[in-house]
């Protein structure tokens, strides 16, 4: 039951536009009748979208790839997309291999004890395709996940290509890494973490394991383009076609390098080509007027300087809007800004409609999203936090439904 009026509408016009924007960009930056694959990532609720209503519509777009971060979210996603390869892109933990072979879940691995896992797993059942596919993670450079190299003695990279090689459980389907400052331009550290997955393709070459696909880059490595078709070759020296993960721009923002952060007026991030997929609204559930130097919120840390009117919304930092938008951030109300009034509640707000008028119990009011021809976007939330839009869209809290519209 929702009857709070607190909802994000999520666009699935926007969204299939986006990924088709996105694959015509990624096929645009490899050499004429070469591919590209387009995994859409959906990890953390689809960036906080709603997993189960984006996953299928990217699916419907020629998404065969799905990313998400555990196997828990992975098992969401197969509920919902019966036929797309789902790739889990943090490993697994204890207990965790029996599903991934009961819902057909494609893990990324590095550790050995990934490989212990799913080798016990497959000796207690037996495996439709005869092997469980995994994807290994080279560590490049990022120093979070994955097989380091350079790997001076080459033991663990060694150790893990043997094992893969010798088992008859699992089978080498995809090779990762991740950059790490894919944004900047013709970047050293870029070029340099090339340089590493070029070592490790040639090292799996030479063991003899043939994976299908090589994937790295995300939404920054789609969009800057430089890095796709030098790393689409270097897949195809060893038979493998390149695929790209890009997360974010799926749902509409683009990194900053492409000049994005400002909404045009058609709702289009400028100049990425690409529209924002979620709109987080609500209402307004009370007036008030308060007098001169009265104040509003917990500590009254805003004080009224003339007559002011204030309305109240039934969303708060539980909500996932930041208390550290009080007194900062601002909402729009018939097509105007409001200020936040003082500390946003657990779960409340209040807001200052004193030079909107005419507002009333009941009337629309825009988080994130566009309301006549003004528009607040997760960048300047993100700005105002001190923080990246990534994390303004994963703390829109569970409570809020997400909506599908258009
Ligand atoms: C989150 C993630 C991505 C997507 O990154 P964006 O910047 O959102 O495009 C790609 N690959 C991996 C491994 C990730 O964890």
């Amino acid at each position: 039951m929702h009857t709070r009026p607190v909802w994000a509408e999520i666009s699935r016009h926007n969204l299939i536009a986006n990924y088709l924007e996105l694959r015509r960009l990624a096929r645009e930056h490899v050499s004429a009748g070469a591919s590209v694959e387009v995994l859409a990532v959906v990890k953390a609720d689809a960036y906080g979208h709603g997993l189960r209503v984006c996953s299928p519509l990217l699916a419907g777009a020629g998404a065969d790839w799905l990313g998400v971060t555990s196997v828990e979210e992975g098992v969401r996603a197969r509920a919902v997309c019966p036929e797309s390869s789902i790739l889990v892109m943090s490993g697994l933990w204890h207990g965790e291999a029996d599903a991934i072979l009961e819902h057909r879940l494609t893990p990324l691995i590095w550790e050995r004890f990934h490989l212990d896992l799913l080798e016990n797993a497959t000796q207690q059942r037996s495996i439709p395709d005869g092997s469980i596919a995994v994807h290994l993670e080279i560590d490049t450079g990022m120093s979070r996940q994955g097989v380091p190299i350079p790997d001076p003695q080459g033991k663990e990279v060694g150790a893990i290509l043997e094992r893969l090689r010798a088992s008859p459980a699992l089978r080498l389907e995809g090779v990762a890494t991740h950059f790490s400052a894919p944004e900047v331009i013709d970047g050293e550290d870029t070029k340099r973490q090339r340089s590493c997955l070029e070592m490790a393709i040639e090292l799996i070459a030479a063991s003899g394991l043939r994976p299908r696909w090589i994937h790295a880059g995300n939404s920054a490595t789609l969009l800057e383009g430089e890095q796709i078709e030098p790393l689409r070759q270097l897949a195809a020296r060893i038979g493998a076609q390149l695929m790209l993960r890009p997360g974010l721009s799926l749902y509409g923002y683009a990194p900053r390098f492409s000049g994005a952060g400002e909404l045009e007026a058609d709702g289009r991030m400028a100049g990425s080509g690409l529209f924002p997929v979620l709109a987080w609204k609500t209402r307004v559930t009370s007036l008030r007027t308060i007098g001169p130097g009265e104040g509003a919120g917990y500590n009254a840390t805003f004080r009224a300087e003339r007559a002011t009117r204030l309305a109240l919304l039934p969303l708060g930092y539980a909500d996932g809007l930041s208390r550290l938008l009080s007194n900062r951030g601002s909402v729009l109300v018939h097509g105007r800004r409001a200020p936040i009034a003082g500390r946003i509640s657990m779960d409340q707000t209040i807001v200052d409609v004193t030079d909107i008028p005419g507002v009333e119990i009941g009337d629309e009011v825009v988080v994130l999203g566009k309301q006549g021809g003004v528009a607040i976007d997760a960048y300047e939330l993100a700005d105002l936090m001190g923080t990246i839009p990534y994390e303004v869209l994963c703390d829109i809290a569970e409570r809020v439904p997400r909506v599908p519209v258009d």
